[in-house]
């Protein structure tokens, strides 16, 4: 996976670049949809293999999971304090990033996007992200700084570009 900070970029710009519609409560819980799929690396202490639909960048790596959660959210738009399209948005677009930038990292397995239609796991063509290293202690290496180099170029300038872009569309 990118790292935690990473996945977070994307709601966040998204949240900031909605402006004044995004509650600060559904900013918060948009950024823990963000890397709530990674929770399935539970499934290796459980002795799930990586390749299981239900181990690691399996089920909850796919565009089905993102709508489940993002239709669940619907349901709490009141304390989430947003509108209802806004709840289902947020949260959708917060999951469904995961995959995809996980599918640009240049390690592991790939992602099962389109689960339960298929287990096949994917990658985009191009991978840039530098898997990051699980330990903070290796952020501080020649490795981690190629990793951090990475994510600034191809997740948040990207991110920073569509807050920009979703302000301009707001005037
Ligand atoms: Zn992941």
């Amino acid at each position: 996976m990118p790292t935690i900070f990473s996945h977070v970029a994307v709601p966040l710009a998204t949240s900031l670049g909605l402006g004044k519609i995004v509650s600060r409560r559904l900013l918060a819980f948009s950024a823990f949809c963000a890397v709530l799929p990674d929770f399935d690396t539970i499934g290796f202490k459980l002795g799930i293999s990586y390749a299981s639909q239900w181990g690691h960048r399996g089920f909850t790596h796919s565009i089905t999971f993102a709508v489940a959660v993002a239709l669940l959210a619907i349901c709490f738009s009141r304390p989430l304090k947003s509108r209802a399209w806004v709840v289902f948005l947020l949260p959708f677009v917060a999951v469904v990033s995961h995959p995809l930038l996980d599918m640009l990292t240049s390690g592991g397995l790939g992602v099962a996007l389109y689960w339960p239609y298929s287990n096949e796991r994917l990658f985009f063509e191009v991978r840039p992200i530098a898997v990051s290293p699980i330990r903070i202690a290796n952020f501080f290496t020649e490795r981690g700084w190629r990793v951090i180099k990475s994510e600034l170029l191809w997740v948040w300038l990207p991110s920073v570009i569509l807050l920009f872009t979703l302000r301009g569309m707001r005037k």
